[in-house]
C-alpha cells in the first residue's frame, strides 16, 4: 500500500485505566485537534488506532467529538501489545492498510521507541517532541524546541509517510461543531518472531495520586532544596490549581519525593502552560526539562538566583510564606 498525501492522518489512542475501564489520556484530544488541522490541507480523513482491548468501543463517542471517521481496533494474538516492537508492527500494519499519510502519537518514552521502530519498518521520517505540525508545499512540517527550549526549529518530513510525536499541551483540545459517528475496523495483526523475542514478565500500574500526570499536566508546581523536605506548601498550591507536583534532582535524591517527580535533563521533560518553581535555583540540568513551559513563575528567597533569569514572574521570598498566601488568594478568588 502506498501513502498518498491525502491518505488518512492516523492518531494512536493512548489510554489509562479509570475504575477498571480504559480511558483516553487528555493529550490524545490535543493530537486529534492537530491531526484535523494537518488533514485539512489535503482533505484527508482523521483515523484513530486502538491497541488496547475494549478501547475502540470505549472511546468511540469521544473521538467522534473530535472528528474521527474510522477507529482501527487492533489485536495482536498472544503477542504482548505493551512491548514496543509489537506496537510498532501493529501501527505499521494499520498505516499500510489505511494508506496513511501521517501517524501522530503523544511524545512518551514508549511511543518514541515504538515510533523509531515504525520508522525502520516503513521508511517513514520520524520527528519527536513536536510542538506543532502542519503541511506546507505538500510536505509535513514539524515545529519543535531544542537545546532546553532556547531554539525553535522546523523540520520538513520528505517521506510519503510521516511519523510525528507531539508533546502534551502543544495546542488546546478543540472538539468539532458536528460530531462524527466513527466506523470501527478490526485488524488481526500477525506479529513477527523477532518482535516476540522479549517477554514482559510483569507490569504494575502506578497508584493514582489524584493529580495530573507530570508530563502532560497543564500546570506544574515544583519544589527544590528550598523545601528542605517539606512539600506540603508545594502540594497545597498544586491541588488548588489542579496541577501536578514536580521536583529537582536534589529533592528526589534526598528521598523527599519519588524519582518520577524529577524534572530535568535526567528526569521528565515538561511543557505546561504554567510552571511554578519554589526553592529551586534554576540549574542548567533542571532548566533543560522545563524551559519550554508557557509561563514560568519562580519563588526564591535569593534575589540573585539564576531561575529569575528565565522567569516571567518572580517572587523574592520564603516559599513557606508565599505559596500558602497564593493558595489562599486563589481559593478566595474562586469563591
Ligand atoms: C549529570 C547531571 C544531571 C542532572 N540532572 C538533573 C535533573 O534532571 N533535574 C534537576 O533538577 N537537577 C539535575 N541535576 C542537578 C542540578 O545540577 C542541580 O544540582 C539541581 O537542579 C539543584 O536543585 P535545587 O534547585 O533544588 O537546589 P539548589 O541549587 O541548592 O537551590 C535551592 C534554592 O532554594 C532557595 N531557597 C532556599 N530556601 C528557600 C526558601 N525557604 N524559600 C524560597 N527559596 C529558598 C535557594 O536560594 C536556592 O536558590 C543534575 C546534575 C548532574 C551533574
Amino acid at each position: 500500500m502506498t501513502h498518498p498525501a491525502d491518505g488518512p492522518v492516523v492518531v494512536l489512542l493512548d489510554h489509562h485505566t479509570v475504575d477498571g475501564a480504559p480511558r483516553l489520556r487528555p493529550p490524545v484530544l490535543e493530537l486529534l485537534t492537530l491531526a484535523r488541522g494537518l488533514a485539512r490541507h489535503t482533505g484527508a480523513p482523521v483515523h484513530a488506532v486502538a491497541l488496547e482491548p475494549g478501547l475502540a468501543a470505549a472511546a468511540a463517542d469521544e473521538v467522534g467529538r473530535y472528528g474521527v471517521t474510522v477507529v482501527h481496533d487492533v489485536t495482536v494474538g498472544d503477542a504482548d501489545r505493551h512491548l514496543t516492537p509489537v506496537a510498532a508492527e501493529a501501527l505499521a500494519a494499520v498505516a499500510s492498510r489505511a494508506g496513511a499519510s501521517a501517524v501522530l502519537a503523544t511524545s512518551t518514552f514508549e511511543n518514541k521507541e515504538a515510533a523509531a521502530r515504525l520508522g525502520v519498518l516503513t521508511g517513514a521520517g520520524v520527528v519527536s517532541d513536536a510542538t506543532g505540525v502542519t503541511r506546507e508545499d505538500g510536505e509535513v512540517v514539524v515545529s519543535k524546541t531544542v537545546f532546553a527550549g532556547t531554539w525553535t526549529t522546523r523540520c520538513a518530513i520528505t517521506t510519503p509517510l510521516a511519523v510525528v510525536l507531539v508533546k502534551a499541551n502543544a495546542v488546546p483540545a478543540e472538539p468539532v461543531d458536528a460530531p462524527t459517528e466513527p466506523r470501527t475496523e478490526g485488524h488481526a495483526v500477525t506479529v513477527s518472531a523477532g518482535a516476540r523475542r522479549a517477554t514482559l514478565t510483569g507490569r504494575t500500574e502506578r497508584a493514582a495520586t489524584g493529580r495530573p500526570e507530570l508530563a502532560e499536566a497543564q500546570a506544574v508546581v515544583a519544589g527544590g532544596r528550598g523545601t528542605n523536605g517539606d512539600f506540603s506548601a508545594v502540594e497545597e498550591l498544586a491541588d488548588v490549581l489542579g496541577a501536578a507536583v514536580g521536583a529537582t534532582r536534589v529533592a528526589t535524591d534526598e528521598g523527599w519525593i519519588g524519582h518520577e517527580a524529577q524534572i530535568g535533563q535526567t528526569g521528565v521533560t515538561i511543557s505546561p502552560q504554567l510552571y511554578i518553581g519554589a526553592g529551586i535555583s534554576g540549574a542548567v540540568h533542571h532548566r533543560g526539562g522545563m524551559q519550554a513551559s508557557g509561563t514560568i513563575v519562580a519563588v526564591n528567597s535569593d534575589p540573585e538566583s539564576p531561575i529569575f533569569e528565565i522567569a516571567d514572574f518572580g517572587v523574592v521570598g520564603d516559599l513557606f510564606d508565599v505559596l500558602p498566601q497564593a493558595a489562599a488568594e486563589i481559593r478566595r478568588l474562586r469563591g
